[in-house]
């Protein structure tokens, strides 16, 4: 029996040798103990059972100022009697605040000596128009210019997107964070036409991370004829940023000649994101009247989207 005993542990050992030896030979070799293993591998046998917990290293960073877990749709500190009244005496960012939503009001955070405006919305939360027709925002206008040779008007910020929205349909997902706007002649389409505008849709995580945004792929949604809506439009792919990544963000809009032909003009709609450009001549240039930018949130047919401006600024050049 005592032999058996000292038979047993001496295998235990030799096992054991055996193991270590082949694990730190797998690790430094043949690298079988990636993460990817290691993640897959704890994920399906050990569930994580707070995985929003920032101890959980793999977990998608959680923003300082993001909103996080579950939520109602409107807030008694998101009642705002109309579009304007509810700005903070002072903020941040450039612009006249138009909020649509009862989810929130305008409010503003600072991390690492920077202060951002909050533009938080959720769906069906616009409080400001008829129920069902136009989608909620919290956005700010900026000054309107004329269409003559020369003018424009231009937007500069740093932009953080932590959460859009998704309900699942290509078409009907995705967060705007900017747009340009401009009436047109002739008629057609909306009395306040959108023209460009910059549409975020999330990227989802894999492993622990499959339900979570983790980053987002920025589209530009442009108007293929003045007053252009629905398939009046094209969706072009520009760039994926991180979540919570600080990008910059420059937005010009306005009229200059044509260099192909003097007695014509082109209407321009040219953005710089994380120091890319992305620009982009309007359809019909002679209708166009007027040039506008709007930047903060708009648009959510399903969950919660938060977008976060600092560093604005804006110029319009008249002539
Ligand atoms: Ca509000």
């Amino acid at each position: 029996m005592k032999k058996l005993k000292s038979n047993f542990k001496l295998i235990l050992t030799l096992v054991l040798i055996v193991f270590i030896s082949f694990s730190s030979c797998t690790r430094d070799g043949l690298e079988l103990y990636s993460e990817d293993f290691l993640i897959h591998d704890t994920s399906d046998s050990d569930p994580d059972p707070d995985p929003d917990s920032d101890s959980d290293s793999n977990a998608a960073a959680e923003a300082e100022d993001e909103d996080t877990g579950s939520y109602t749709t409107c807030n008694p500190e998101g009642e705002n009697a109309t579009r304007t009244s509810n700005d903070l005496p002072n903020p941040v960012n450039v612009g006249t605040i138009d909020d649509r939503t009862c989810y929130a009001n305008y409010k503003e955070s600072t991390i690492d000596g920077l202060t951002w405006g909050i533009y938080n919305i959720t769906a069906g939360s616009n409080n400001q128009d008829a129920p069902n027709t136009l989608q909620p925002r919290m956005e700010r206008s900026l000054p309107i210019a004329n269409v003559n040779i020369g003018s424009f008007v231009k937007f500069n910020g740093d932009f953080r997107i932590l959460e859009v929205a998704d309900n699942g349909v290509f078409g009907q997902s995705g967060t705007y964070i900017a747009q340009a706007k401009g009436q047109h002649t002739g008629g057609g389409g909306s009395p306040d036409p959108a023209i460009c505008l910059y549409r975020a849709h999330p990227v989802y995580g894999t492993g622990v991370n499959a339900d979570k945004q983790v980053a987002f792929d920025i589209y530009a949604e442009r108007i293929l004829e003045r007053g252009g809506s629905g398939s009046g439009r094209e969706v072009v792919f520009l760039k994926q940023v991180d979540k919570n990544e600080i990008v910059s963000f420059e937005m010009k809009v306005g009229v200059k000649e044509d260099p192909n032909d003097a007695t014509k003009k082109i209407h321009y709609c040219n953005a710089i994101i994380g120091g890319e450009a992305f620009n982009w001549d309007i359809p019909e240039a002679e209708r166009g009247t007027q040039s506008k930018i709007r930047y903060g949130a708009y648009r959510v047919r399903g969950g919660r989207a938060q977008i976060r401006w600092a560093n604005t600024t804006h110029e319009r050049v008249q002539k």
